[in-house]
């Protein structure tokens, strides 16, 4: 790029604006090398979805020592901590570390009421998801994310590297030209581990209670019912404590 990186502080555009991937990756390999090579301190935030696996192996060709974490609300799946053991097995130099909320479930039934997620989900996932990213993000320059442009409406403009009004971060996202189709055939191609309730018809996987049941590459059954499409951190909107 011959340019200096940019940081939160000082970003004025993606410095992949011109960069027209010819790849097979569709230029998400050459982002992670570079995002590596500025960003020491840069972390991977993964949910471990089928994108998420995508990028995990992506990532470990280019840093097998990586910093990843997983939110864990305390409400997944079994076979999404399954998931991640396995993951853990193949790639065993990853420091992959589970940040917990604040509070544990039945501490904010205690405070909150139970089942806060079916009332007021912005605050649940305010507490369960935000504030603990907030506190990894905040030791960091960056922070890497595996969305795709085609993914919503909301997420059709990400840049390989943008500004991150939410956290005051730099957001690098390799994957925005990737199709739900390209996932698969990189994990098939691959033999990746990956979720089983992705075999359930459960093609995003998230907490038990806000997680139904959705056609192929479709986020609707995210909480489903409840006018919420986001967790909140690929918004630039504060939740509400
Ligand atoms: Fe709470 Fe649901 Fe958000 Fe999980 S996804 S933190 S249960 S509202």
């Amino acid at each position: 790029m011959g340019q200096q990186a940019p940081t939160y502080e000082r970003f004025t555009k993606d410095p992949f604006e011109d960069f027209q991937p010819e790849d097979e990756t569709k230029g998400a390999q050459e982002v992670i090398q570079w995002a590596y090579e500025q960003y020491e301190d840069i972390v991977y935030a993964c949910s471990f979805g089928a994108e998420g696996i995508v990028l995990i192996d992506l990532i470990s060709k280019a840093a097998p020592e990586a910093r990843v974490v997983f939110l864990d609300t305390g409400l997944h799946f079994e076979e999404t901590y399954q998931l991640i053991e396995k993951v853990k097995q193949r790639y065993p130099k990853l420091q992959i570390t589970m940040k917990k909320p604040p509070i544990t479930v039945e501490e904010q039934a205690e405070q909150y009421g139970s089942a806060l997620w079916k009332r007021n989900p912005d605050q649940c996932c305010y507490i369960r998801k935000i504030k603990p990213l907030e506190e990894v993000i905040s030791g960091s320059t960056a922070w890497l994310s595996g969305l795709r442009r085609e993914q919503s409406p909301s997420r059709s403009k990400t840049n390989f590297v943008n500004k991150d009004e939410r956290f005051k971060s730099i957001k690098v996202c390799p994957l925005i030209y990737w199709t739900w189709e390209d996932v698969w055939s990189y994990i098939r191609l691959n033999s990746l581990d990956y979720n089983e309730l992705h075999d359930q018809n459960y093609p995003s996987v998230g907490c038990i209670p806000c997680t139904a049941q959705a056609a192929d590459g479709d986020r609707s059954g995210r909480w489903k019912g409840l006018n919420k499409t986001e967790c909140g951190l690929h918004t630039t909107n504060t939740a509400s404590e």
